[in-house]
Protein backbone atom coordinates (compact mmCIF):
# COMPACT_ATOMS: atom_id res chain seq x y z
CA UNK A 1 0.00 0.00 0.00
CA UNK A 2 1.18 3.38 -0.57
CA UNK A 3 1.77 5.65 1.92
CA UNK A 4 3.99 7.05 3.97
CA UNK A 5 6.34 6.88 7.23
CA UNK A 6 6.67 3.11 6.99
CA UNK A 7 8.98 0.87 9.34
CA UNK A 8 9.74 4.41 10.47
CA UNK A 9 11.44 3.26 14.02
CA UNK A 10 13.44 0.00 12.38
CA UNK A 11 14.83 2.31 9.80
CA UNK A 12 15.49 5.05 12.43
CA UNK A 13 17.42 2.74 14.22
CA UNK A 14 20.02 2.24 11.73
CA UNK A 15 20.54 5.49 10.98
CA UNK A 16 23.03 7.48 12.84
CA UNK A 17 22.93 11.81 13.58
CA UNK A 18 26.23 13.39 13.22
CA UNK A 19 25.55 17.18 15.12
CA UNK A 20 27.57 19.95 13.31
CA UNK A 21 28.26 18.58 9.95
CA UNK A 22 28.52 19.73 7.81
CA UNK A 23 28.51 23.21 9.35
CA UNK A 24 27.58 23.99 13.23
CA UNK A 25 24.12 23.22 13.41
CA UNK A 26 23.60 20.70 11.53
CA UNK A 27 22.33 17.34 12.13
CA UNK A 28 23.40 15.38 9.37
CA UNK A 29 21.59 11.82 8.95
CA UNK A 30 24.23 9.57 7.83
CA UNK A 31 22.65 6.40 5.89
CA UNK A 32 26.15 5.02 5.85
CA UNK A 33 25.25 2.89 8.54
CA UNK A 34 21.86 2.15 7.40
CA UNK A 35 23.21 0.92 3.99
CA UNK A 36 26.43 -0.91 5.66
CA UNK A 37 23.90 -3.63 7.76
CA UNK A 38 22.43 -6.18 5.49
CA UNK A 39 18.86 -6.24 7.11
CA UNK A 40 19.05 -2.32 7.19
CA UNK A 41 19.77 -1.57 3.56
CA UNK A 42 17.38 -4.34 2.28
CA UNK A 43 14.29 -2.74 4.49
CA UNK A 44 15.18 0.75 3.11
CA UNK A 45 14.82 -0.91 -0.42
CA UNK A 46 12.23 -2.70 0.30
CA UNK A 47 10.12 0.01 1.72
CA UNK A 48 10.95 2.36 -0.99
CA UNK A 49 9.19 0.08 -3.06
CA UNK A 50 6.35 -0.77 -1.02
CA UNK A 51 5.45 3.24 -0.78
CA UNK A 52 5.54 3.05 -4.44
CA UNK A 53 3.96 -0.03 -4.92
CA UNK A 54 0.21 1.39 -6.12
CA UNK A 55 2.39 4.25 -8.25
CA UNK A 56 2.12 3.67 -11.89
CA UNK A 57 5.69 3.99 -13.47
CA UNK A 58 7.83 2.71 -16.24
CA UNK A 59 11.05 4.21 -15.00
CA UNK A 60 13.23 5.08 -12.12
CA UNK A 61 15.67 8.62 -11.73
CA UNK A 62 17.62 8.69 -9.16
CA UNK A 63 20.23 12.07 -8.33
CA UNK A 64 23.80 11.36 -7.83
CA UNK A 65 25.12 10.00 -5.14
CA UNK A 66 22.61 8.85 -3.08
CA UNK A 67 19.57 8.66 -5.30
CA UNK A 68 21.85 5.79 -6.72
CA UNK A 69 22.03 3.33 -3.68
CA UNK A 70 18.39 3.32 -3.29
CA UNK A 71 17.30 4.04 -6.70
CA UNK A 72 19.12 1.42 -8.76
CA UNK A 73 18.22 -1.81 -6.51
CA UNK A 74 14.74 -0.68 -6.33
CA UNK A 75 14.66 -0.66 -10.19
CA UNK A 76 16.33 -3.59 -10.44
CA UNK A 77 13.74 -5.57 -8.23
CA UNK A 78 11.23 -4.35 -10.63
CA UNK A 79 13.07 -4.81 -13.71
CA UNK A 80 12.74 -1.70 -14.88
CA UNK A 81 15.03 0.97 -16.22
CA UNK A 82 17.52 3.39 -14.27
CA UNK A 83 17.92 6.98 -15.17
CA UNK A 84 20.66 9.09 -14.05
CA UNK A 85 20.57 12.64 -12.57
CA UNK A 86 24.06 13.83 -12.49
CA UNK A 87 26.24 16.62 -11.29
CA UNK A 88 27.12 19.21 -13.98
CA UNK A 89 30.23 17.54 -16.77
CA UNK A 90 29.62 13.77 -15.69
CA UNK A 91 27.47 12.68 -18.62
CA UNK A 92 28.71 11.84 -21.95
CA UNK A 93 25.93 11.73 -24.15
CA UNK A 94 23.66 15.50 -24.87
CA UNK A 95 22.23 16.34 -22.19
CA UNK A 96 19.60 18.98 -20.30
CA UNK A 97 20.37 21.13 -17.35
CA UNK A 98 18.80 22.64 -14.36
CA UNK A 99 20.43 24.91 -11.79
CA UNK A 100 19.32 25.41 -8.49
CA UNK A 101 19.90 27.41 -4.79
CA UNK A 102 21.55 25.91 -2.06
CA UNK A 103 22.20 27.10 1.35
CA UNK A 104 25.07 28.67 -0.24
CA UNK A 105 25.80 29.10 -4.21
CA UNK A 106 24.32 27.12 -6.57
CA UNK A 107 24.09 24.02 -7.96
CA UNK A 108 23.38 22.50 -11.21
CA UNK A 109 22.42 18.78 -12.58
CA UNK A 110 21.71 17.25 -15.95
CA UNK A 111 20.12 14.18 -17.25
CA UNK A 112 21.04 12.73 -20.92
CA UNK A 113 18.02 13.98 -23.41
CA UNK A 114 16.96 10.77 -25.01
CA UNK A 115 17.04 9.24 -21.12
CA UNK A 116 13.03 9.90 -20.25
CA UNK A 117 10.65 10.95 -23.20
CA UNK A 118 6.81 12.01 -23.45
CA UNK A 119 4.87 9.34 -21.90
CA UNK A 120 7.20 8.22 -19.86
CA UNK A 121 6.04 8.04 -15.83
CA UNK A 122 9.35 8.69 -13.77
CA UNK A 123 9.88 7.81 -10.03
CA UNK A 124 12.35 10.08 -8.64
CA UNK A 125 14.06 8.37 -5.75
CA UNK A 126 16.56 10.28 -3.21
CA UNK A 127 18.00 9.67 -0.06
CA UNK A 128 16.76 12.86 1.46
CA UNK A 129 14.52 15.60 1.36
CA UNK A 130 15.24 18.48 2.86
CA UNK A 131 14.14 22.07 1.50
CA UNK A 132 13.00 20.17 -1.60
CA UNK A 133 15.45 22.38 -3.81
CA UNK A 134 17.54 19.32 -4.87
CA UNK A 135 13.67 17.69 -5.64
CA UNK A 136 12.12 20.26 -7.39
CA UNK A 137 15.31 20.53 -9.56
CA UNK A 138 14.67 16.98 -10.54
CA UNK A 139 11.26 17.51 -11.28
CA UNK A 140 11.76 20.37 -13.16
CA UNK A 141 14.71 18.37 -15.23
CA UNK A 142 12.36 15.12 -16.03
CA UNK A 143 9.54 17.27 -17.37
CA UNK A 144 11.23 19.40 -19.65
CA UNK A 145 12.09 16.10 -21.69
CA UNK A 146 8.25 15.64 -21.99
CA UNK A 147 7.59 12.95 -19.33
CA UNK A 148 5.82 12.78 -16.05
CA UNK A 149 6.68 12.81 -12.41
CA UNK A 150 4.45 9.76 -11.08
CA UNK A 151 5.54 10.18 -7.37
CA UNK A 152 9.04 10.90 -5.30
CA UNK A 153 10.25 8.41 -3.11
CA UNK A 154 13.20 9.24 -0.74
CA UNK A 155 13.83 7.23 2.89
CA UNK A 156 14.13 10.91 5.13
CA UNK A 157 12.02 13.82 5.16
CA UNK A 158 13.02 16.72 7.28
CA UNK A 159 9.64 18.77 7.98
CA UNK A 160 10.60 21.17 9.68
CA UNK A 161 12.67 22.55 5.85
CA UNK A 162 9.25 22.02 4.29
CA UNK A 163 10.20 20.47 1.23
CA UNK A 164 7.04 18.54 0.79
CA UNK A 165 5.38 22.08 1.06
CA UNK A 166 7.96 23.21 -2.22
CA UNK A 167 6.37 20.14 -4.44
CA UNK A 168 2.87 19.82 -3.37
CA UNK A 169 1.78 19.11 -6.87
CA UNK A 170 3.16 16.11 -6.44
CA UNK A 171 2.97 13.15 -4.30
CA UNK A 172 5.97 12.16 -2.02
CA UNK A 173 6.93 9.25 0.21
CA UNK A 174 8.69 9.39 2.78
CA UNK A 175 9.62 6.72 5.08
CA UNK A 176 11.28 8.18 8.43
CA UNK A 177 10.93 12.17 9.53
CA UNK A 178 13.40 13.97 11.34
CA UNK A 179 11.61 16.92 13.30
CA UNK A 180 12.68 19.71 15.52
CA UNK A 181 15.92 17.63 17.04
P1 LIG B 1 17.44 19.83 -0.33
O1 LIG B 1 17.73 20.27 -1.72
O2 LIG B 1 17.52 20.97 0.66
O3 LIG B 1 16.11 19.10 -0.20
O4 LIG B 1 18.60 18.85 0.11
C1 LIG B 1 18.67 17.63 -0.49
C2 LIG B 1 19.98 16.91 -0.38
O5 LIG B 1 20.90 17.44 0.57
C3 LIG B 1 19.64 15.51 0.04
O6 LIG B 1 19.59 14.69 -1.08
C4 LIG B 1 20.73 15.13 1.01
O7 LIG B 1 21.65 14.30 0.33
C5 LIG B 1 21.39 16.42 1.44
N1 LIG B 1 21.04 16.83 2.82
C6 LIG B 1 20.40 17.98 3.18
N2 LIG B 1 20.25 18.07 4.52
C7 LIG B 1 20.78 16.94 5.04
C8 LIG B 1 20.91 16.42 6.38
N3 LIG B 1 20.46 17.08 7.47
N4 LIG B 1 21.49 15.21 6.53
C9 LIG B 1 21.94 14.52 5.46
N5 LIG B 1 21.86 14.95 4.18
C10 LIG B 1 21.29 16.16 3.96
Amino acid sequence: MADNYRNEEKLKSYIRTIPDFPSAGIQFRDITTLIGDGDGFKLAVDTMAEMASDVEYNVVAGAESRGFIFGAPLAYNEGKPFVLIRKKGKLPAETVEMSYDLEYGQATIEMHKDSVKKGDKVLIVDDLIATGGTTEAMIKLVESLGAEVAAVVVIIELPDLKGREKISGYKLYSAVRYSGD
